[in-house]
């Protein structure tokens, strides 16, 4: 007897933040089927940096779920609540908690929900003209709907790419396993926050201190990160909802043009390296303990029988900069691109500058019926900004898609108050974002 394979409403490929907030806003529908998936065997958060004393960079309450539903079960003050922290927390007076603090509230919301499936890794995603087949390592699963929240891709500068990974390596792999750095000289890529954590961490202790460290950046200065009251106002719904509405070229400008909001480096990351710098060279009289080279990229680099040879040029043109090291860490970012598992339906999305197109209920433009749906997570700055792949806008984002899975608005994510007036160009045309645009079949 042949038995029809189960169909779910929705397949979740990723378990970071972004898909975890997603099973977290579902997991109470009766009736909702859906399954999320992950490569790795539990949940962690981006290892390879997480340097001891790093911060997050938003407020605690923008968790998984509180900005659309505070009463969620999975919320993190439920967490802190569980653990018998809060009180302890309100003492300390953070509004910003520590980045493992987050990692454990996240874990502990994977452990409550019963659809996660960890170590299984999705490989590609079909259509069979009725239903998406996701084809992983443990089998292929049926599915209305997909809604991928892979992340992105750690990205090397050209010149940095096909050496030796021990000595060469992104700043997302420096804490997956120790390293040697006591008495190395060691090159820092990159003036983001990612950058001055990495410099931070080398700088942190001295039996592991480099004994001598470059750290290059294309920017005018060590800037920090603009969340000043109005400019944060880029992070709230209605601004999301703004700049999904405005053209193409504009919508590039405004990402350049406030570029601060969102890859700057905290205020706070950088008092606590200007004071360390000042307490090693001045107080402890250990010389300079690292270069730092504005406005500088990185334009060669080379093994020599010393080490690796780096050489740096500024915008502005003059002689080249050399410094010889041993070790380089590119603390150079992420790339924006297609999630792998996307590309099996490749000839299916309308595709702009060979980026799928993201509608506003972030799934994307594609050839199939209209209930059927692949939504994206954190992979659409080009239509939705700088807060795309920020956790402000987490919850809202799955609240968004989860109303569009389940064809009724299951959540409020429309205007919020604003101080500023951010109204969506054309506001009259029909939102596809809002309520009855899709209706998911269902189990
Ligand atoms: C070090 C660091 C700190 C950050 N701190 C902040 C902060 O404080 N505030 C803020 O707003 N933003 C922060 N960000 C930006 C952003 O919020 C995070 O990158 C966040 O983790 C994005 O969540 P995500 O779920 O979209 O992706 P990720 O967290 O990258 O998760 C993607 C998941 O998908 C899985 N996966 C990928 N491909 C497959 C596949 N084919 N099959 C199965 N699973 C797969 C991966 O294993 C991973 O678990 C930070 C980013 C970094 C790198």
């Amino acid at each position: 007897m042949s038995t029809t394979p189960r169909t779910y409403d929705l397949v979740g490929i990723g378990l970071g933040p972004s898909n975890l907030s997603l099973a977290a806003l579902t997991s109470r529908e009766p009736g909702f089927s859906a399954v999320f998936l992950d490569r790795k065997d539990a949940f962690d958060w981006h290892p390879g940096l997480m340097v001891p004393d790093a911060e997050m960079q938003v407020h605690f309450l923008k968790d998984l779920v509180t900005p659309v539903d505070p009463t969620n079960p999975h919320s993190f003050l439920a967490f802190q609540v569980e653990q018998k922290r809060l009180y302890r927390l309100l003492v300390t007076g953070r509004s910003k908690v520590p980045r493992r603090e987050f990692e454990q509230y996240c874990r502990w919301v994977s452990q409550r929900l019963d659809n996660l499936r960890f170590g299984v890794t999705t490989e590609t995603v079909e259509w069979d003209g009725s239903a998406f087949l996701v084809h992983t390592t443990d089998g292929v699963l049926r599915a209305r709907n997909v809604a991928t929240g892979t992340g992105l891709t750690a990205k090397l500068p050209q010149c940095a790419v096909g050496h030796d990974p021990e000595t060469v390596f992104h700043a997302e792999q420096l804490m997956r396993r120790p390293r040697e750095f006591a008495g190395k000289r060691v090159a820092v890529i990159g003036g983001g926050q990612s950058g001055a954590e990495v410099v931070s961490h080398l700088l942190a202790s001295e039996a592991q201190r480099p004994a001598r460290i470059v750290w290059g950046t294309r920017r005018t200065n060590l800037l920090p990160l603009d969340d000043s009251p109005f400019v944060d106002e880029l992070f709230l719904p209605d601004y999301s909802r703004h700049f999904h509405s405005l053209p193409e070229a504009e919508r590039e400008d405004v990402v350049r043009r406030l570029r601060m909001a969102s890859d700057g480096i905290s205020l706070s990351t950088l008092q606590d390296l200007y004071r360390r710098l000042y307490d090693l060279e001045l107080l402890e009289g250990g010389g300079r303990p690292c270069r730092i080279l504005l406005d500088q990229h990185l334009t060669a680099l080379t093994r020599t029988p010393e080490g690796l040879a780096t050489t740096w040029q500024a915008s502005r043109g003059g002689d080249p900069v050399h410094e010889d090291v041993d070790i380089v860490i590119c603390a150079t970012g992420y790339e924006h691109g297609m999630s792998e598992p996307l590309l099996g339906l490749k000839d299916r999305l309308n595709l702009h500058d060979g980026l799928p197109v993201v509608r506003s209920d972030f799934s994307l433009d594609w050839d199939g019926p209209a209930g059927h749906r692949v939504y994206v997570q954190n992979a659409a700055r080009r239509e939705f900004g700088v807060a795309d792949p920020n956790l402000s806008l987490l919850a809202w984002r799955s609240a968004v898609i989860a109303n569009s899975l389940l064809g009724r608005e299951r959540y409020d994510t429309g205007s919020v108050s604003t101080a500023l007036d951010w109204e969506p160009l054309g506001s009259d045309a029909p939102d596809p974002s809002r309520p009855g645009a899709v209706a998911a079949g269902r189990a």
